[in-house]
């Protein structure tokens, strides 16, 4: 079973922007000096920055995507550049054309998904061996049979499904049918911003090829905004690395350190730990363990409030209640705890069964197979004179968890009344 959300909407919400505006602006019969030149610079600016991000990142598709975007950007600037200065196009043009029709969509999408698996540098010469390759037997073909070259890639081969409305050959659309297909089998298997940035590019790049000849600005804008969105998504995913923690989807320690620099003068911290989590691991595995951190993730997410959870490290949890007293958080803490100890999870992996029964708190369920349940210990405090920093905040609620623990676990306790003895338990 899935816990976390996985197709999330923000994912496309970025490339969902950057798009339709590429489409609008490419749209345009004119634009100002100021935008002609910017977008001008721009592909290659972006070839520049967005390369050296995704080398940094060790992103070698999306760096081979904005190569293939880059190269059919150039061949077709060449030929759009010809055309509107002498009112005629190249002898070829056409084939140039075709050609960029039918391999960029291929390409991009065979980037897309062709993952990083081997060591960097082997996977660079592989990925870059393929784009040699395709460039030089298509530039020998072209030299060769530039007529039948172009015969081939425009034809139309199937007569009843040609409509009115295909601006590109046949061979072209085939080309994005393949490449939206695997793109979105990229995103659906791997639901991530890189995932949803690639497939949205590729409609644009779509949307832009039938135009490159009849919108002044299409090529331009399009082309920038496509390798806009990839790099844009290239950084956004070095972001969630940084902030974000991977298992559970929340955000984690270094989200918090920065939390903590703005907090104010009112605010409540919670340490939440799972209860006998070391046995849990043991009796019914690792992965187990990974997906009931997932399930407590997911409602410590939902905590009401206004509590924000992040992942501490291991199985510990923060909450943070900005602008809040203890008294006012405490009700949500023991609705989180209360809500976690009556989930029953069903595990995914039926090979994943408990080698000691007798360990963790598991149970069998009916016909659905097996499921588990944990509890957690929450320790609470609030900022006051005595603790002024978060730093301090939290060590206060380490003791009132630890006091929670000792007290017989599966309860909330606060730092003050903890330090008296006075456990408040569930
Ligand atoms: P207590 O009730 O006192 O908290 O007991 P505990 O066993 O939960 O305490 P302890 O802190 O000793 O155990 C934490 C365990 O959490 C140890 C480690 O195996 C497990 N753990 C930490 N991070 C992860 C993780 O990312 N995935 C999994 N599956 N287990 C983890
Ligand atoms: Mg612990
Ligand atoms: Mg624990």
């Amino acid at each position: 079973m899935r816990l976390t959300a996985h197709y999330r909407l923000s994912h496309f919400l970025t490339p969902l922007l950057l798009i339709p505006a590429g489409i609008a602006a490419g749209s345009l019969a004119e634009l100002s000096e100021f935008f002609i030149s910017l977008f001008n610079v721009l592909p290659t600016l972006l070839l520049l920055l967005g390369g050296a991000l995704c080398m940094v990142y060790g992103r070698q598709r999306q760096l081979f995507m904005l190569a293939a975007v880059y190269i059919a950007y150039f061949l077709l600037d060449t030929q759009v550049d010809f055309f509107r200065a002498h009112g005629r196009t190249r002898p070829e043009a056409a084939l140039v054309f075709h050609l960029c029709c039918v391999l960029l969509p291929l390409l991009y999408g065979v980037y897309g998904i062709w993952e990083e698996r081997m060591h960097l540098l082997q996977d660079l010469l592989a990925r870059s061996a393929a784009l040699l390759a395709v460039v030089g037997v298509t530039t020998a073909l072209a030299r060769r049979f530039p007529q039948g070259l172009a015969e081939l890639l425009s034809d139309t081969y199937w007569p009843s499904l040609h409509g009115q409305w295909m601006s590109l050959a046949q061979l072209s659309y085939l080309g994005f049918i393949l490449a939206s297909v695997a793109l979105l089998a990229a995103y659906l298997r791997q639901p991530r911003p890189l995932h949803a940035a690639q497939l949205v590019g590729l409609l644009g790049l779509l949307w832009m090829l039938p135009k490159v000849f009849i919108l002044p600005h299409a090529l331009t804008v399009m082309t920038s905004l496509a390798m806009l969105n990839l790099a844009g998504a290239v950084a956004h995913e070095a972001y969630q690395m940084a902030f974000r923690d991977e298992l559970t989807g929340l955000p984690g320690r270094r989200a918090l350190n920065e939390r903590f620099q703005r907090l104010g003068q009112q605010y409540v911290l919670a340490m939440i730990d799972v209860d006998h989590f070391k046995k849990f691991n043991d009796s019914h595995g690792h992965d187990v363990g990974d997906q009931v951190l997932r399930m407590v993730a997911s409602h410590l997410r939902r905590t009401g409030g206004g509590g924000k959870a992040y992942r501490y490290g291991g199985e510990e949890f923060t909450l943070v209640f900005a602008g809040k007293s203890i008294e006012q958080c405490l009700p949500h803490l023991e609705a989180v705890r209360q809500s976690i100890e009556s989930y029953s999870m069903h595990l995914r992996d039926r090979g994943n069964r408990p080698r000691d029964d007798r360990q963790g708190r598991s149970k069998r369920g009916g016909k659905d197979g097996q499921t588990v349940s944990v509890t957690i210990s929450i320790g609470v405090a609030e900022r006051d004179v005595e603790r002024r920093s978060p730093e301090e905040v939290i060590k206060g609620a380490d003791q009132a968890l630890y006091a929670a623990k000792s007290g017989g676990r599966n309860r909330v306790a606060v730092y003050g009344q903890a330090r008296r003895g006075a456990v408040r338990t569930a």
